[in-house]
């Protein structure tokens, strides 16, 4: 072994030049020297080394393997697909998007980061096979009846109590997932919704889904719709807009706005009751608390080996943080959300590997972190691949972002009577709701979370069309002050990369790094690029 390793080590030495990590180390390029420009499209892909070269290229296949089972589950279905929906085609640009997120990515980090996107990819590709073969524009199959479409931000965890029924959150395909991996396809659902005339200033999020719906590019399956109000006033719009569209029976689940209030959760639960009672009778079947308690026992396991990863996260010896950390829990949270068994087994493997390099104080990207920052991004940080750029270009390594906070309460999984107080709960604290709606303490829990992981810095999302905290500006400003925060408010338009291009958003951190702190970049090819024509 040990002279595989020396054979190993001899090439590596020989093959460094063509690593970028050594290449900016040495002033002979970097990153971004291997993409043409303006693209994504890089000339060759990354030397990490043997080994870890290797290690990659085996994720990169084992992904392709995934993508091959759903176009075999569903080969025909899979082309009309690409044929009727602008949305498919996005997906081709998921691996270009992978190799994009783990840029300079080494040894533990990578690993970690593979097994998490692996999850995704699994998921994700039986979702679309599955859809694909149910959608009724191709004439059905044997699911359309007994799937139950609902809205992406709502957690599907309480609808697993329906053993008959497959949960399918609607607008993922089209718009939470694919927003995250292709940054040009929005634009045009927000000019379909636009040129019908929505005003042009409201979030991209909500005229992204509104334009989907108009361009009728949502699946078509089921015999009724869930709706809710999360997160925030303009989701309630554009779940009007959706309801006239999919023209399905629906019920909206409008969960408390000011969940924080005890007072507030009998609210909740009636909700979701009533939502159970709309469901039994739209389908014909009966709730089964059995069934909802083993999808429950599997999120309650998750949330439990999440909350041991935080203890690891305040250490400088996490190989997990960033895009890896924050789009797996996203995804796991919010899409999956206990109905696959495999984020479980993955996280059991991960916290396992986590705990090893703990005791082996081993330190991620070659030690060369020197911020830590806590993120309040959504969207946009996926498309940027930022948390991953941020890391290498100026060394701040992103140890947590907002996503990655959402519900984290344990359900009870003996009384229903119990479970269901706390799967309100649990579905009130989702996806942006939990961040920037219902109460200026939500808001304010960054500086908490910002001192528990140790810190030096928040990285502030502002999303210009997000009219609740365009409010909240100059307050965060003072605060950070007050506290001795490095803040920076990075501007962005979610969804819609041409009013705030990747580069702007860079610029936001370039000009702070190096005009208030005075600092280098780890990269400098990494300071100033175009990828306007990227995925
Ligand atoms: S970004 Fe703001 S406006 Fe858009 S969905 Fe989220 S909370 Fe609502």
């Amino acid at each position: 072994m040990k002279f595989v390793d020396n054979i190993i080590n001899k090439i590596d030495k020989k093959l460094e030049r063509f690593d970028p990590l050594w290449q900016a180390e040495n002033g002979k390029g970097g990153q971004r020297s291997r993409y043409k420009d303006k693209t994504g499209v890089a000339k060759y892909r990354e030397w990490r080394g043997v080994k870890d070269t290797f290690y990659d290229y085996a994720a990169w296949l084992n992904n392709i393997k995934s993508m091959g089972i759903m176009v075999a589950k569903a080969p025909v279905r899979t082309v009309k697909g690409f044929l009727e929906y602008r949305w498919m085609g996005s997906y081709l640009g998921t691996f270009m998007f992978i190799d994009r997120l783990f840029e300079g990515y080494r040894g533990e980090e990578l690993r970690i980061a593979h097994m998490n996107m692996h999850a995704i990819v699994q998921n994700l590709t039986g979702v679309i096979a599955k859809v694909m073969n149910n959608d009724e524009r191709f004439g059905g199959g044997p699911l359309s009846d007994t799937i139950i479409p609902y809205d992406e931000v709502l957690p599907a965890l309480f609808m697993k109590g329906f053993k008959e029924l497959t949960p399918i959150p609607l607008q993922t395909l089209p718009e939470f997932i694919i927003c995250d991996i292709d940054q040009h396809i929005e634009p045009y659902y927000i000019d379909v919704a636009e040129s019908y005339g929505l005003a042009a200033d409201v979030c991209s999020r909500c005229a992204a889904e509104t334009g989907v719906a108009i361009d009728d590019a949502f699946p078509k399956f089921g015999k009724a719709f869930v709706t809710t109000n999360m997160p925030c006033n303009a989701s309630e719009a554009t779940s009007m807009f959706q309801r006239r569209r999919v023209n399905l029976p629906d019920f909206p689940v409008t969960l408390a706005m000011q969940h924080n209030e005890p007072g507030a959760h009998p609210y909740s639960v009636q909700v979701l009751k009533d939502v159970i009672k709309f469901i039994e009778d739209e389908y014909g079947v009966k709730y089964d608390w059995k069934e909802l308690f083993k999808y429950a026992k599997e999120i309650n396991e998750q949330n439990k080996i999440e909350l041991e990863k935080w203890d690891l996260f305040k250490t400088e010896y996490s190989p997990l943080s960033g895009i890896s950390e924050s789009l797996y829990r996203l995804y796991a949270w919010a899409s999956a959300n206990g109905s696959d068994p495999y984020f479980t087994k993955n996280d059991r493997k991960v916290i396992k590997r986590m705990y090893d390099c703990y005791e082996r104080k081993y330190k991620p990207f070659g030690g060369k972190t020197r911020h830590r920052a806590f993120l309040w991004g959504p969207s946009a940080v996926y498309y940027t691949d930022f948390p991953t750029w941020v890391q290498n270009c100026w060394g701040i390594n992103i140890v947590l972002n907002m996503d990655s906070t959402m519900g984290h309460n344990m359900i009870n999984t003996e009384d229903p009577e119990e479970a269901i107080k706390d799967l309100a709960l649990f579905s009130e604290k989702a996806t942006m709701r939990h961040h920037a709606v219902g109460g200026f303490d939500n808001v304010n829990a960054v500086w908490d979370y910002a001192k528990r992981f140790n810190c030096d810095m928040v990285l502030f999302n502002d999303n210009v069309a997000c009219k609740g905290m365009n409010g909240v500006h100059a307050i965060m400003e003072e605060q950070a002050r007050e506290l001795g925060f490095h803040f920076i408010f990075i501007e962005h338009d979610l969804e819609d990369s041409r009013t705030v291009s990747r580069q702007d958003m860079r610029k936001c951190v370039n000009d702070y790094m190096s005009i208030v702190l005075g600092e280098k970049p780890l990269d400098p090819t990494l300071v100033e690029f175009d990828d306007s024509l990227a995925y």
